[in-house]
């Protein structure tokens, strides 16, 4: 995991490709500007003589769907599209019927390809409905937010939610391709921009010191666009790769991707998954918690703590509980939403806490008495 901080990146014909390295479900994730309109030669060298359907939402379509149709001609024949409504509601058993339905009416066969175009929520709907299609299809993520550049559209997981929690319902379904357009990311509004920046943090935080303050010094360029963001978009899906290519099911290391995630899952889920606290600035303050927990637990030095934490307010984003607008949980309340979390084995939250900058580690077992303390005085600053 290490950051080449010292490539010009100035031009905007830069194109980089990371390779994700899993055997016979090897893929690319190719990053660059421009990308969408070039689309059909890449698509169709991942899958020579298929057709595909593009999977988008609603919003994305009204800015995007039209160039990359037409990038995708001829090379590439688009059968159709489907769309669906904007938002985490769309991640749902509804939607997913109806799409495999509408994939089946459009003649989208073994051998062909799904297309997704969007952020997380069209990535992790569309794949799955990629990976129960006739048994399994291929299909293509063009992630359109940052945190799917950086994150959702690498891995290969992908799901629906289920009333009993968030993405329950799922597959591991790897792509045959990730096309990461940075142009397209100009149409997304800042605050989007800044909670998908939250996940590119979460690489240096976790693993890479030298990322951190690549980040450190280039954070206004990364938000201006160009040559910085893309670099930081390799470098994170690089990281991603390693740690996917290292633990494809999250039997182990993977589980470091979670850094900041036990805490965020439970104020995402405080604040019903709506607008109020998107998932990456629930994941801020939770690495913000993360780090403050682990310097509580005299495994963090307290000036990597304020390192960490004034980087990611520095940019905007969150990193207090007394920072979620409206109503804000008590220690009860992030208990009982911690107890509900994947991690949870027999009752013990397993946490991801830290040495410092760049070595997050994972703690199976924390003292539920030392977690309650915590969290108390946590909910308690104003
Ligand atoms: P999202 O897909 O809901 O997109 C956020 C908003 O931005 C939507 O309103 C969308 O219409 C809009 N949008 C997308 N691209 C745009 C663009 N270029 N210009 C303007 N508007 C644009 O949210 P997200 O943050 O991308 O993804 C969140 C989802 O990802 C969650 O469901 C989460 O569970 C999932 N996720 C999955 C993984 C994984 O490994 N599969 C990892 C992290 C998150």
């Amino acid at each position: 995991m290490t950051a080449e901080s010292t490539v010009d990146l100035s031009g905007d014909s830069a194109r980089r490709t990371v390779r994700v390295g899993l055997g016979a479900r090897s893929y690319d994730i190719v990053i660059g500007p421009g990308l969408l309109g070039e689309m059909g030669p890449l698509a169709a060298q991942a899958a020579p003589g298929a057709k595909c359907a593009i999977v988008t939402d609603k919003t994305v379509a009204g800015l995007h769907l039209d160039a990359l149709s037409a990038g995708l001609a001829p090379e590439f024949p688009v059968a159709g599209s489907i769309t669906v409504a904007p938002g985490e509601a769309s991640k749902c058993f509804t939607e997913l019927e109806r799409i495999c339905g509408e994939l089946l009416d459009l003649g989208i066969e073994r051998g062909d390809v799904v297309v997704a175009l969007g952020g997380g929520v069209v990535g992790d709907l569309a794949g799955f409905a990629a990976a129960i299609l006739r048994r399994g299809v291929r299909f293509i993520q063009v992630p359109t937010t940052l945190l799917a550049q950086v994150d959702s559209s690498v891995g290969g997981k992908t799901g629906i939610n289920a009333p009993q929690g968030k993405n329950l319902l799922g597959a591991f379904h790897q792509p045959s391709l990730v096309l990461a357009d940075t142009l397209v990311l100009k149409t997304l509004p800042e605050r989007q921009f800044r909670a998908g920046y939250a996940e590119v943090v979460k690489y240096a935080l976790l693993g890479d010191a030298e990322f951190f303050s690549w980040l450190d010094s280039n954070k206004r360029e990364v938000f201006a666009g160009g040559g910085a963001l893309i670099e930081a978009v390799e470098t994170s899906c690089r990281a991603k790769a390693a740690i996917v290519e290292a633990d494809e099911r999250e039997q182990g290391k993977r589980a470091l991707l979670n850094l900041g995630h036990t805490f965020g899952h439970a104020l995402e889920a405080f604040a019903g998954y709506s607008d109020r606290l998107l998932h990456g600035e629930a994941i801020a303050i939770g690495m913000a918690l993360a780090f403050t927990f682990s310097g509580e637990l005299d495994l963090c030095p307290s000036q990597e703590r304020d390192r960490a934490i004034a980087h990611l307010t520095d940019v905007g984003l969150p990193v207090r509980i007394a920072d979620i607008p409206g109503e804000k949980p008590g220690k009860d309340a992030l208990m009982a939403l911690i107890a509900q979390d994947k991690k949870v084995k027999a009752g013990t939250p397993a946490f991801i806490l830290t040495h410092g900058i760049g070595k997050a580690f994972i703690e199976p077992a924390v003292a539920t008495e030392k977690l309650e303390n915590f969290l108390s005085r946590m909910c308690d600053i104003k």
